[in-house]
């Protein structure tokens, strides 16, 4: 059904193993897979004005549209670039796949005053390795322009020629990180699957899909909401110094497996978000500094 990785890392203060498996979907192949049979496929653009009038029940699965590149909407951007195995091998340092490496791409140790990017390596469906430098979130986020030259830097740093150019072997990624305001029809990322902290959506929509099928087939209402602790906590980390984003992930590397899900699944209840949460923030080193971002969230929160 795609690639899979055994041996994923995270990389921040030290190099944490990742338990379980990474999974990166074959969207095509995925795609096939599903049971379509009575269902009639019409593979064309919707506006939003036609998506309401279609039937008279609609799920908008269309992606979450909110803002543009480089607009106040709180996002995710990513530039990366397709490399042959044997090219990402000083990148992936013995590991499979490396979900996040946090160090800095000009191989200083430390950020400074720059915001943090982490590089993303992992293994696609199509045997090649996708290396990408990703702005977690920002207010704005970082520019594909800065994204790209970071990338570029990083490889040369670990003695990769950067490869040229061609759109085929780039990717360019923009995530709207919170929910459209009134995604009353939407399921996905246009909906109130996606986790505000990571961008993720893809766990929760799987999990979720049969019950909203159900609810459908059964002219029953189905809700999803996004946690106010997971928009607080993507809040606070809008607020944090550089090397205090490095602290928080180089805790979430130490967290139980348990609670790394409880963090990263949209889908689990405030108790353990909260717990797993507090955890993670028991194990940084500057703990002080996420309460007083979190402080500062709140007050801001307050205000506007
Ligand atoms: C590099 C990278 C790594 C990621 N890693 C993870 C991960 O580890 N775990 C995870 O859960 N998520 C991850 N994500 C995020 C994940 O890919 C998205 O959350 C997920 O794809 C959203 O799925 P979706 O089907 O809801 O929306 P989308 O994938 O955005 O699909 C929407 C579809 O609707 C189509 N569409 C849009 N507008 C219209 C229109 N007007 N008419 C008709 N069709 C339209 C689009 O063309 C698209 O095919 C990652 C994303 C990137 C880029």
């Amino acid at each position: 059904m795609g690639a899979t990785s055994g041996d994923t890392r995270l990389v921040a203060r030290g190099s944490h193993v990742l338990a379980g498996e990474y999974l990166v979907l074959d969207n095509e192949r995925l795609q096939r897979s599903l049971f379509l049979d009575g269902a009639t496929v019409e593979a064309r653009w919707v506006s939003d004005k036609e998506l309401v009038c279609l039937a008279p029940r609609v799920v908008d699965c269309r992606g979450n549209r909110v803002g543009v590149p480089g607009g106040v909407a709180v996002s995710q951007t990513a530039f990366g670039v397709r490399l042959d195995p044997h090219q990402a091998r000083p990148l992936l340092a013995g590991a499979e796949a490396v979900l996040m490496d946090w160090r800095p791409f000009d191989g200083t140790s430390h950020w400074g005053i720059r915001s943090p990017s982490f590089c993303y390596v992992v293994p696609l469906p199509d045997g090649r390795i996708l290396a990408e430098e990703t702005c977690l979130a920002g207010r704005p986020a970082l520019s594909q322009h800065e994204l790209a030259s970071r990338l570029h830097h990083r490889l040369r740093v670990h003695g990769i020629e950067p490869p040229g150019q061609h759109d085929a072997d780039v990717e360019r990624v923009h995530i709207p990180m919170l929910p459209r305001p009134g995604a009353r029809h939407g399921f996905g990322a246009a909906g109130r699957e996606v986790n505000p902290i990571s961008g993720y959506s893809v766990f929760s929509s799987l999990a979720r899909a049969d019950e909203v099928a159900d609810c459908l087939a059964n002219g029953q209402p189905w809700s999803s909401r996004t946690s106010a602790w997971r928009t607080q906590a993507l809040e606070s980390l809008l607020q944090l110094s550089p090397e205090a984003v490095v602290d928080l992930f180089d805790a979430f590397g130490r967290l139980s497996p348990g609670s790394q899900q409880a963090v990263l699944d949209p889908g689990t209840p405030d108790g353990p978000l909260l717990r797993g949460l507090t955890q993670q923030w028991m194990l940084m080193s500057g703990r002080n500094r996420l309460v007083g971002a979190t402080a500062r969230g709140l007050f801001q929160r307050g205000r506007s």
